[in-house]
């Protein structure tokens, strides 16, 4: 059997799949593509791929390409010569692209022409094949292989409470679920229209987005990168029909809107009229902005929780009633509990989400400890707490302070911190996450010097930006005497955020 994803493409031929705007890419990467270009084009990606093989058999294909045709062509391509597909970071330095790149155990790297240098350099060192997306594609298209859903799809990176990112393991079944459930609960058809402007290795744009788009025959118009103006113009435009994005995105839209000329203001607002649903996810959305977002749009913000293990498990409904502060109730096909220390926890007590249905991810890659600890008597344990009132669910945050969410992106404090302690000027350091409405938490570090050095807060950054993804470097740096701890003598993140809060010493970015 083929994959359900490839076979309903069939069924939309001629339909416009993915649309890339004119203005927001390089020339080569712009245009309109149909159901049709889509499933050709994957087809020659995947003989490429395949070479004489028949199937790739779950080997790793990472692959780092501007959102686009090409990133969506090459994913299908990779799945349908029965591949796991590992997208990377557009924004990553090569540390943390080498690092996935080699956990994973890719054995295939096809990159845009944009990042050649950079992974070409991987590729050798590692003894890779490597394809650049500029390449010649053969011109027949082979015999693909049938890969049944229960096979591994995706191996996306996720930070955790202990030092490096994690890959976690979906199948195609797995990622199946986790799109009809959204497709049902929102009610995607085929007649909608979204403004994809997320990065493409996240579970938020690639399975909220991107695949519920392709799943139900719609139209998907990927921006490269975000930017205020062009999103605006898109929405103006008043063509679209769904809008997804996290907390940040908002807060951004929001000021560019402010700054706008009032009868710009009401052309924007009206584009965001036209369409049928907005929804925002991936961080906790502050109350304020969901009510400046309403008065600019008309939309009460549509907030749903989730992860990238479990796909989205909590949602406000598509119709009736959404509540300020809450996530709603639990998504088809998905399963949610809470539970404390004494077990399942009832309505108004705080416990831990636990989730468990057929969208919850298969493993950890190559980790099994990791996969046993994350699941309790089958439910995997999300390590975010909430509670039930009124039958709705209220996120009360995380349980380790070192998990950090800025921008949308989750960060481990412990990996930057490891990272920090090799800059040759710090003797010790602690991250914390301190709340900010733009970023819903920033990156800021304590830092205590070697000696009698001193640092600033730019010479960090371009240092840490080597080696980090850069929306894990810290925004803001105090440098300490001595860090607080208990009396085990364990850093005291509160202690650390409250430092944060009340110094004047520390340096805006
Ligand atoms: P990720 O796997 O990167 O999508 O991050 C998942 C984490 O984001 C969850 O475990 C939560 O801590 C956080 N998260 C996602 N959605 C929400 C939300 N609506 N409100 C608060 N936190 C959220």
């Amino acid at each position: 059997m083929n994959l359900p994803l490839i076979t309903r493409a069939q069924e939309h031929n001629e339909k416009i799949a993915i649309l890339v705007p004119r203005g927001c890419a390089n020339a080569t990467t712009q245009g309109v593509f149909t159901y049709r270009d889509l499933l050709y084009t994957s087809g020659q990606i995947a003989t490429n791929l395949l070479e004489n093989a028949d199937d790739l058999h779950e080997e790793r294909v990472a692959f780092l390409i501007p959102p686009g045709f090409e990133y969506v062509a090459t994913q299908w391509g990779i799945w349908r010569a029965g591949g796991i597909a590992v997208p990377l970071c557009v924004s990553h330095p090569r540390p943390e692209l080498e690092y996935v790149i080699t956990n994973s155990g890719a054995s295939i790297i096809v990159a845009h022409p944009d990042f050649e240098d950079t992974l070409q350099a991987i590729a050798k060192s590692h003894n890779l094949r490597f394809i650049l997306t500029s390449q010649t594609l053969p011109s027949h298209i082979a015999n693909l292989p049938e890969v049944d859903i229960t096979r591994r799809a995706l191996i996306l990176y996720t930070s955790g409470t202990t030092g490096k990112p994690k890959g976690v393991v979906t199948t195609h079944e797995n990622i199946q679920a986790q799109v009809t459930s959204l497709v049902t609960a929102w009610e995607w058809t085929s007649s909608d229209r979204i403004l994809h402007v997320l990065p493409l290795h996240h579970i938020h744009g690639i399975v909220n987005i991107l695949t519920c788009a392709l799943w139900a025959g719609a139209e998907c118009h990927i921006l490269s990168k975000f930017d205020a103006e062009v999103v605006w113009n898109r929405i103006c435009d008043g063509d679209l029909t769904l809008f997804m994005a996290v907390p940040t995105i908002y807060v951004k839209l929001i000021a560019a809107w402010e700054n706008a000329k009032s009868q710009q203001q009401k052309s924007m607002s009206a584009g965001c009229e036209k369409m049928r649903l907005m929804v925002s996810g991936s961080a906790a959305l502050p109350v304020q902005v969901l009510q400046k977002w309403q008065t600019i749009s008309g939309h009460f913000l549509l907030e749903r929780y989730g992860m990238t293990e479990i796909g989205m498990a909590l949602s406000n409904p598509l119709h009736g009633d959404r509540l300020p502060g809450y996530v709603g109730k639990p998504l088809p096909q998905v399963e949610v509990r809470l539970v404390d220390e004494n077990g399942l926890v009832p309505p108004g007590t705080p416990g831990e989400i636990q989730v468990k249905g057929p969208t919850v991810f298969l493993e950890y890659w190559q980790n099994p400890q990791a996969t046993a600890k994350a699941f309790q008597d089958g439910w995997f344990c999300t390590g975010d707490q909430a509670v039930v009132e009124n039958g709705n669910y209220r996120i009360l945050g995380r349980m380790s302070v070192d998990i950090i969410k800025t921008g949308g992106y989750k960060v481990s404090a412990l990996e930057i911190e490891e990272v920090l302690r090799t800059h040759p000027d710090i003797q010790e350091c602690a991250v914390v996450g301190v709340a900010d409405i733009e970023w819903g938490e920033r990156v800021c570090a304590a830092l205590v010097l070697q000696g009698s050095q001193t640092l600033t807060l730019e010479s960090l950054r371009s240092w840490a930006k080597e080696q980090l993804a850069v929306y894990k470097v810290p925004t803001q740096i105090l440098i300490v005497e001595e860090l607080p701890r208990n009396a085990m003598g364990k850093v005291t993140k509160p202690a650390v955020v409250e430092l944060f809060r009340s110094s004047l010493l520390s340096t805006p970015s």
